[in-house]
């Protein structure tokens, strides 16, 4: 049975409730849940929750969630269980209620009206309710798990187990699939908040009952629920089957980035069996702490033995953490990526039997840059291109420059950063590169520069600024080239001084599109749509 696409809905009155059911169904849900914690207050209540069920337009779970088990019902619990009784044996029952495990199991008469609610006497008109059994923990994973599930697997009377807590990491989400790839009835296993989203994009491929969305942004009733639009536009959840490879972006922080929109519009346009989603990995302030965790999380993902993890792009700031586990694992490494540290491709080849045939690292960054500044500058043998920045984005392009025979010299506000990579370049390309001061990057002469700082990014260190002033732009001639690394927003103010200046530009979008069509074409072996690609980011990042 496909996995059901529920949308939760927490209601307020039965009118908007209903309405926003419709527009749920319009858009693609199959199921509603009603979550009357607030509706509800006592038996007084119950014609509401009954005219709630009876106009409902999709089959509906009923869930009145008490506040010891993170809802907002905090009445009587004789009448919330009075209420599922009334409605399971009413004539117009919803088709499911959600108990909780612990309401359930709490005492014989609180379980005898719910078996009430769901008897076979309702059954034999053939319209019967049907237990959803659940626990959750909003704190993280509960330590009893395992004793949880068991005592579901206990209760003949549940139709359907829900397990929901809050994933600490992504590690969590693994132990779900194997619960519900072993679960011996139909189960919702969801993880919740940001370490959570995969649980839930990727429950049809481990045979998952139902998922939950969110009509709106804002109207989510557990942290980390996907919204309608996303799960069934973006990460096309109902294309997702057992044999779905899992490809993503790993990363801290990831939620805003473009690559989930471009890959699996991809996917679907060369009809690859493929879906990509955020894969965020924390990173604090020690480096050691933060590759501990990127190397733990990596290898999970990837020796997991029923996800097909096939491979990812890495971004801010794991890309050296990438380079040092394929180096400790033994991983090849492309040239660029061995040489600069800095890589932001992991691909992954899987036997028949879901085991790891290979895996290797690239880096597309570089390759997309320099092609992007060959077809401005007619070639790149002996061109003198200026890197602004000395990060993992200037190492890796001021490599591959240097490898493609051009004249690189790196300037960089913080010297050091600059002298070191400038010294690397040169141990492995002898006079490749020089440096150049921070303060002289203006009046110098060049064909090209490239910004690698993160001068001009949204939410970075100085949004509004330009990484070159108007001195460079008085002095330098009008077909100088830029490219800009930086694409959100696309047109940042450097962007907009070279192009008033007639320099020939190259926007952060163009890169962005070329570094993951690279990545799309090693694990799909098939031509990327760029100009799709291009569309969806302008669009997004426009928009
Ligand atoms: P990173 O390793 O953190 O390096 C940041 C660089 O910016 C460093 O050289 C830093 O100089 C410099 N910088 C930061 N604030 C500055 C300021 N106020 N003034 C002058 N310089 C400053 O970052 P990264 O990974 O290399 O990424 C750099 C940029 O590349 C980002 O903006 C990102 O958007 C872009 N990028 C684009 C693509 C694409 O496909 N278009 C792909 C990847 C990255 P210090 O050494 O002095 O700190």
């Amino acid at each position: 049975m496909p996995t059901l696409v529920c949308v939760s809905i927490l209601v307020e009155t039965v009118e908007r409730a209903s309405a926003d059911a419709v527009l749920a169904g319009e858009h693609g849900a199959d199921l509603v849940e009603y979550r009357i914690d607030e509706l509800f207050s006592s038996l007084d209540d119950l014609p509401e929750v009954l005219r709630l069920v009876e106009h409902s337009p999709l089959p509906c779970i009923v869930t009145c969630r008490p506040t010891w088990e993170g809802g907002e019902y905090d009445g009587d619990e004789d009448q919330r269980v009075a209420m599922f009784e009334k409605l399971g044996t009413s004539d117009r029952p919803p088709q499911y209620i959600d108990v909780e495990l612990a309401a359930y199991t709490r005492s014989a008469n609180e379980r005898m009206k719910i078996d009430l609610a769901v008897d076979h006497a309702t059954q034999q008109r053939d319209l019967y309710t049907r237990l959803v059994l659940s626990t959750h923990d909003f704190s993280g994973r509960p330590t009893d798990l395992t004793r949880r599930v068991l005592r579901m697997q206990d209760e003949p009377a549940a139709a359907v187990h829900k397990v929901a807590f809050r994933a600490r990491s992504l590690r969590d989400n693994l132990e779900l699939f194997d619960l519900l790839a072993e679960s011996p009835k139909p189960m919702v296993a969801l993880a919740m908040g940001e370490h959570g989203l995969i649980s839930r994009i990727l429950a049809p491929k481990f045979g998952g009952f139902l998922t939950f969305a969110t009509l709106r942004d804002h109207s989510a009733t557990a942290p980390g629920q996907p919204t309608l639009a996303d799960l069934l536009g973006v990460y096309r959840f109902g294309e997702i089957g057992r044999q779905t490879k899992v490809f993503g972006i790993v990363g801290w922080p990831v939620g805003h980035s473009q690559s989930p929109r471009i890959h699996n519009a991809g996917f679907a346009e060369v009809g690859f069996d493929g879906v990509y989603v955020p894969l965020p990995v924390a990173a604090g302030d020690d480096p050691e702490t933060s590759y501990a965790s990127f190397k733990a999380t990596l290898l999970e993902l990837v020796e997991h033995p029923r996800l097909d993890f096939s491979g990812c792009s890495v971004t801010l700031p794991h890309k050296e953490n990438l380079v040092r586990l394929a180096r400790e694992q033994g991983w090849p490494l492309d040239a660029v990526s061995a040489a600069s540290g800095s890589a932001n491709t992991l691909v992954v080849e899987r036997d028949d039997r879901g085991g790891v045939a290979s895996a290797r690292v690239v880096n597309t960054d570089a390759a997309a840059a320099v092609g992007a500044l060959a077809r401005a500058l007619g070639s790149v043998p002996g061109k003198r291109v200026v890197v602004l920045g000395a990060g993992g984005v200037a190492r890796a392009i001021a490599f591959a420059l240097a490898e493609a025979g051009a004249k690189v010299t790196v300037t960089n506000r913080t010297p050091e950063r600059a002298a070191q990579l400038v010294a690397d370049i040169n141990a492995a390309h002898p006079d490749a590169a020089n440096v150049l001061s921070w303060d002289a990057r203006e009046t110098t002469t060049t064909e090209a520069f490239v910004n690698c700082t993160s001068v001009g990014m949204q939410g970075g260190p100085a949004p509004e600024e330009s990484a070159l002033g108007a001195a460079a732009f008085a002095h330098l001639p009008r077909g100088t080239v830029l490219l800009e690394t930086v694409y959100a927003p696309v047109r940042t103010r450097l962007l907009s001084m070279a192009q008033d200046a007639g320099w020939r530009t190259i926007d952060g979008v163009e890169m962005f599109v070329e570094q993951g069509a690279k990545q799309f074409e090693l694990w799909t072996q098939r031509p990327a749509p760029r100009e799709q690609f291009a569309c969806l980011v302008r669009d997004a990042l426009n928009g």
